[in-house]
């Protein structure tokens, strides 16, 4: 089974007037460090504050009729998406996520009306138990990743992408499971083959990145991380989003701490905008030159703003944020 570009129209004209349309801006700043022309896809303007919701309502809204309810896995995002999609359409929703997510994401979830269930240590855990609500209390099961409505749904910012700015070169996606990368890139590359799609995430437990490099899903272990949304695994039994990826991807990238740290603080102190450290990847990895050179515009994925202000407001005062077994020193901003 695989993505056409039709299943991605057909999820646009679903999510019409629901999860859609958001600003792709120019970043002045990004610009001059690129030397490119440099574009900002604003995902965390969504109602839930992450473009999770594409995905999401897309599958609540295919599900058959009569469905009692849904259950997900999720690092926080996903799980808010399926939470407000859910609530849209009048049914349950049981949202199981591990201990590593943040408290403001499971806040989050708590207030849009599903329920939550906190198991385990990491999203396989949480996958298991989703899986056992399926069996156990008739839910539908949506994956955050895996799954042919939420790969569509989130494809949908490409075609978005691509239709304002058509002469872009090159689009920077944070990567986690890859349902926003296979997505983007089957919408980008139907509307511009020979645009170049490349996937960033951290350097601490990069499950797509390894996989790609096995030339086979595999486990990495589950840390602590600035960029919590990009945690977790791809599944061993990937069936969709790590095959779209292998085909559609130009390449990997891998960021630090303390990089993903410091892009945090361009986004705030250069183009005033509030954001998740999973959502600034793409800009960690341009300042950093680790990204092959553009030759012409780029754009990139500002995915969701689902974050402690407390944290935020610690990384903006240069201060040092401890994740876990992780002190993770950054510089105070000089504008
Ligand atoms: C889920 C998520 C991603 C990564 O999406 P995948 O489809 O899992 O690769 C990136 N950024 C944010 C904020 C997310 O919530």
């Amino acid at each position: 089974m695989t993505l056409h570009l039709s299943d991605i129209e057909a999820a646009a004209a679903r999510l019409k007037g629901k999860a859609d349309a958001t600003p792709l801006v120019p970043s002045p700043f990004m610009t001059e460090a690129a030397g490119v022309p440099f574009h900002l896809k604003l995902e965390m303007m969504q109602p839930i504050g992450a473009f999770k919701l594409r995905g999401a309502m897309n599958a609540v809204m295919n599900l058959p009729e009569g469905a009692q309810g849904v259950t997900c896995c999720s690092t926080g995002n996903h799980g808010r998406g399926v939470a407000f999609a859910a609530a849209a359409r009048g049914i349950r929703a049981v949202i199981c996520m591990s201990e590593l997510v943040p408290q403001a994401k499971v806040d989050g979830i708590r207030a849009l009306g599903a329920e939550v269930k906190i198991v385990g240590r990491s999203q396989d855990d949480a996958l298991a138990e989703s899986q056992r609500l399926v069996e156990a209390e008739g839910l539908v099961e949506i994956s955050p990743f895996d799954d042919a409505h939420v790969i569509a749904g989130q494809g949908t910012i490409g075609l978005e992408i691509m239709r304002a700015a058509p002469e872009l070169e090159a689009i920077y996606v944070p990567l986690s499971g890859g349902g926003l990368a296979a997505g983007v890139a089957v919408a980008a590359k139907a509307l511009k083959p020979e645009v170049k799609i490349y996937g960033i995430t951290m350097d601490r437990g990069a499950a797509m990145h390894e996989s790609l490099r096995a030339g086979h899903p595999v486990d990495v272990e589950e840390l602590p991380s600035l960029a919590d949304s990009l945690g977790g695994g791809i599944g061993m039994n990937n069936r969709l989003s790590y095959p779209i990826c292998r085909e559609f991807l130009d390449g990997t990238v891998l960021v630090t701490e303390e990089e993903i740290y410091h892009a945090m603080q361009v986004l705030f102190y250069e183009d005033r905008l509030v954001a998740e450290g999973g959502s600034v990847v793409g800009l960690a990895a341009t300042l950093t030159g680790k990204l092959p050179k553009p030759g012409g515009p780029v754009a990139t994925i500002v995915t969701g703003r689902n974050l402690d202000m407390h944290l935020f407001h610690r990384i903006m005062a240069g201060e040092p944020v401890t994740l876990g077994d992780k002190t993770i020193r950054g510089q105070t901003y000089e504008p």
